[in-house]
């Protein structure tokens, strides 16, 4: 995993620090900005491979940031979030965030979501490389999906959740299900992460196919594509 640049936004020390020091240990290279004015700049300039960002930051905030940020990548983007911060938290991954780690956490379980979240997008998994279901396709080797010639700009998790979802078109995937092959990981409690995906990914497949709902919800099972 040479050269994988991870960019921590935290302004408590203590936490920036603590990071640092696990992602050095696990053989990343690591870069801390304790405020947030310059961030959006300096991730246009010279992107990191992943950032890991708090919300509560002095200039501008977390949030802010990664609304500008998605307005011109889909790099992935970790929310770091105070306990009582749950509203925060769904708002992170509304605005397109992939992940969030809430404090007080372990710097192991970061380090260990941090790499699960590159090796999906290194890896994501053995699946053909064009998926098609009606008008979707999934370019997997252009890690592009779209609707008939139109492309849709999604971020590493929708992509993922998506392909998931297109893998097999039949079958109802439940949320820990989807969480596990889509963050690589499953957490007691972490359901509304993939509600929260879906949410986002059905806006952007209706932004083209505005009369049809691809995404079907099942009701306390999970997800299913639509067969028309
Ligand atoms: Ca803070």
């Amino acid at each position: 995993m040479a050269h994988e640049h991870i960019l921590i936004v935290e302004d408590e020390k203590k936490i920036a620090e603590l990071l640092r020091d696990y992602l050095v240990g696990a053989g990343f290279e690591v870069s801390w900005h304790d405020s947030g004015g310059q961030v959006v700049k300096l991730v246009r300039k010279s992107p990191p491979t992943l950032i890991l960002l708090d919300i509560m930051l002095p200039d501008m905030d977390g949030k802010d940031i990664c609304r500008e940020i998605r307005k011109f990548s889909n790099i992935p983007i970790m929310m770091i979030t105070a306990k009582a911060e749950e509203v925060d938290r769904l708002v992170g991954l509304e605005l397109g965030a992939d992940d969030y780690i809430c404090k007080p956490f372990s710097p192991r379980e970061v380090v260990a979501r941090v790499k699960a979240v590159l090796r999906r997008i290194a890896s994501p998994g053995k699946v053909p490389d064009n998926l098609v279901f009606g008008d979707l396709t999934v370019d997997e080797s252009a890690h592009r999906a779209s609707v008939g010639k139109e492309i849709l700009d999604l971020t590493p998790s929708e992509f993922n959740l998506l392909k998931v979802l297109m893998t097999h078109p039949d079958r109802v995937f439940t949320r820990s299900e989807l969480m596990d092959k889509v963050q690589g990981y499953q957490f007691e409690g972490y359901d509304r992460t993939i509600d929260t995906h879906i949410k986002n990914l059905r806006k952007k497949i209706s932004e083209k196919l505005p009369d049809r709902k691809i995404i079907r919800t099942v009701y306390g099972v999970g997800y299913k594509l639509r067969f028309e």
